[in-house]
């Protein structure tokens, strides 16, 4: 595993590099939105990625740097620094699975950190643990149950903000935009730019002590 981050400004926090992921040509490349905003949620975040690295056909999961983020409700968006905060990342993910078997493999990992599963909850319930898939390759996907890209990357600063820590170049397959490019777009129309980024700690609970 490694835990990767650009040196984020005033950030104390250790940057860990360790092998970047394979360029096995079998290996597809994914990105898995991670969010928590209940509980440690660091740690919560740390064991996410623990499990998607352990998981069978997924080589090599690279983490961007942790971002808190207003909660969005019905009520709006809220203050980054409030309770009700989101920590969110992305995970860079190389990985045999097929789309389908990844998107259960991260409801079953939402499910043991303590997901309430959909149907038991509210839309915009407080959440240990959300895993999205956002991009599978060039893949797009409009199936029940599975879309890809997710329908809501280029609105969501939360997500292209890590994303462009990790490739600035993605693409999204249907518009052709970059992340950097769709980070642009998002930044300062009204989406919430409070959020402030450190490095995954090596403890990932560690973050949480400060
Ligand atoms: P939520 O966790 O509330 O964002 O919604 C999870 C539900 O959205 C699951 O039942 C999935 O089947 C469905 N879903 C559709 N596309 C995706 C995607 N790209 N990533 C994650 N969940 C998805």
């Amino acid at each position: 595993m490694s835990w990767w981050g650009p040196g984020v400004e005033g950030s104390t926090a250790p940057v860990v590099t360790d092998a970047l992921p394979s360029d096995n040509a079998f290996l597809d490349t994914a990105y898995v939105a991670l969010g928590s905003n209940q509980g440690d949620r660091a740690k919560l975040l740390g064991e996410a990625v623990v499990r998607l690295e352990a998981t069978v056909g997924v080589d090599a999961v690279t983490c961007s740097p942790l971002y808190q983020t207003p909660a969005v409700s019905l009520g709006g968006v809220g203050d980054a620094d409030a309770a009700d905060a989101y920590l969110n990342a992305v995970a860079l993910l190389r990985t045999t699975l097929e789309p389908r078997a990844l998107l259960e493999r991260l409801l079953e990992i939402e499910g043991e950190l303590g997901r309430v599963p959909r149907g038991q909850r509210a839309k915009w319930a407080d959440r240990p643990i959300d895993l999205d898939l956002v991009l599978f390759g060039d893949l797009v996907i409009d199936e029940p149950g599975l879309t890809v890209p997710h329908p809501r990357l280029a609105e969501r600063w939360f997500v292209l903000r890590p994303l462009c820590d990790l490739d600035p170049d993605a693409l999204h397959p249907v518009t052709g935009r970059s992340a950097a490019a769709m980070l642009e777009a998002v930044e300062g129309a009204g989406n919430p730019v409070a959020g402030f980024g450190f490095a995954f700690p090596t403890d990932p609970t560690e973050a949480e002590q400060d």
